[in-house]
């Protein structure tokens, strides 16, 4: 489901990364590394008056040997590209700059809301000075500091107020999916060959939303979306080579996706980069296909799939739900196979079985395994009942909770697996207990 998107531009040292800690109430200060993935701190969700959102701190996507110039454009170019609306921060401490003046200029270009924030208005006497920023020819500033809280209350009212009305909204029987990945593994190529070769690409009108770049399309009676189609489009601009970027696009793609494709390069391997983005996308719960695409190219043998799928499950071992399809972009090689494997990864995400054949289960689980003794005391399962679909998620009762170590969570989730359909999604388990 598509959140709407925030991005926060501005000049070094404005106070951008502040401001967007303060957004998402430092959530983010806690970064989970379970699998050995780091979160990308320049993109999480927030919500204000129950309004999800995603925000970008654009400040935080640098480049090694990046001029400040260009670094600018770059950030205005990503906000006017991905985001709903654009919050261009500014600080009241140095008055109106001849950066703060590029900024403005470049976000003159779009027709997307630009709010213009005023930061580090720490004190009554600050606030005073914000009338200055009158002349970026943005709109009325709205004084903040992101240090103190005061002001960001004002600034997310006036976000959630430009939301586009329709942005969460989404037609009930389309399949929405991405191919994510790192550069030049083959995703565009994927992407102009399942659209059809003479597709042609809609050309970036100046303001076109978001959705202008998911292009659905019908394959064998289903429809589909096929999302962020916007490497193909935003190909040569600067910031597309930038890897902080290019994570920040999967990340975007993913959580606008059911299921997501991830492409690998058979003729490359698999790389660190790779590793990152299918931890994303385990992470964010949504089905996942392993493509391994330039299967034309590899010296191939009777084995050479089974070889390549062993080191595949030996590198993504956390990703043992995900099927492996072989193709290539270049030969058209069973690129018939993807709109058909997210069909059936589709159907498997949003099957609901019922608690009664759960608890069968549950019984003939306990025969097969007795439940682990903790510390001199036993776990006792008392009952299963799914709670939602994609991913689906079943709270099982217990007496103690803390006794449903990882192991055995584990186990229950292979017995599903081994009584359902549920390849390519994963599966959440949440113990409770019993009252
Ligand atoms: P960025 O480069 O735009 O991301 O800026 P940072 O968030 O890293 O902030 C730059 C500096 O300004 C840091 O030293 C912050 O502590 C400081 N700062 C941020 N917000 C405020 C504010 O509201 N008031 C004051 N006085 N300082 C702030
Ligand atoms: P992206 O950056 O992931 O979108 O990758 P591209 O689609 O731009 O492809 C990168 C390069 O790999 C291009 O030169 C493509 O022509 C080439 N390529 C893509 N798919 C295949 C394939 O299946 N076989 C071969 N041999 N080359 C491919």
């Amino acid at each position: 489901m598509a959140l709407p998107v925030v991005a926060i531009v501005g000049r070094p040292n404005v106070g951008k990364s502040t401001l967007f800690n303060r957004i998402i109430n430092e959530r983010l200060a806690i970064v989970e590394d379970r699998l050995g993935v780091t979160r990308d701190r320049n993109y999480a969700q927030a919500e204000w008056l129950g309004r999800k959102f995603d925000v970008i701190d654009t400040g935080g996507i640098t480049w090694d040997d990046g001029k400040i110039e260009e670094e600018i454009r770059a950030q205005a170019e990503i906000a006017i590209d991905e985001a709903d609306v654009i919050v261009m921060l500014t600080s009241v401490v140095n008055g109106v700059t001849d950066l703060d003046e590029k900024v403005a200029q470049l976000l003159y270009r779009t027709k997307k809301p630009v709010i213009l924030a005023v930061n580090k208005a720490d004190n009554p006497e600050q606030r005073a000075n914000i009338y200055d920023f009158y002349s970026l020819g943005l709109g009325d500033p709205i004084p903040v500091s992101s240090s103190h809280g005061t002001g960001i209350g004002d600034l997310l009212d006036e976000i959630v107020s430009d939301f586009p009305h329709d942005t969460d909204q989404k037609a009930d029987d389309v399949i929405s999916f991405s191919m994510i990945g790192r550069p030049n593994v083959g995703k565009s190529s994927i992407v102009n060959k399942l659209l059809g070769e003479n597709r042609v690409i809609v050309a970036n009108e100046e303001g076109t939303t978001r959705d202008a770049v998911d292009t659905p399309f019908v394959k064998d009676g289903t429809k589909f979306r096929l999302i962020d189609t916007a490497g193909i489009r935003r190909r040569g601009k600067v910031y597309e080579k930038t890897e902080k970027y290019s994570v920040l696009r999967a990340m975007s793609a993913i959580e606008r996706s059911d299921v997501v494709c991830l492409v690998l390069d058979a003729s490359t391997g698999i790389r660190e980069q790779d590793k990152h983005v299918a931890g994303y996308a385990h992470e964010a719960g949504r089905g996942i296909i392993i493509v391994v695409n330039k299967w034309d190219l590899p010296e191939k043998n009777s084995t050479s799939a089974k070889d390549f799928e062993k080191i595949i499950r030996q590198e993504f071992q956390y990703l043992d739900y995900a099927p492996i399809l072989f193709v290539s972009a270049k030969t058209g090689q069973r690129l018939d196979q993807i709109p058909k494997m997210v069909k059936k990864v589709y159907e498997n995400q949003n099957q609901r079985i019922q608690s009664s054949v759960l608890n069968d289960l549950l019984l003939e689980a306990s025969k097969l395994v007795p439940t682990p003794l903790v510390k001199g005391k036993r776990l006792r399962v008392y009952y299963m009942t799914q709670v939602r679909t994609n991913p689906p998620t079943f709270v099982v009762f217990v007496n103690d909770p803390e006794l449903m170590h990882f192991s055995y969570q584990r186990f229950l989730i292979n017995q599903l697996r081994e009584n359902f359909d549920f390849m390519g999604t994963p599966i959440k388990i949440i113990p409770r207990k019993r009252k």
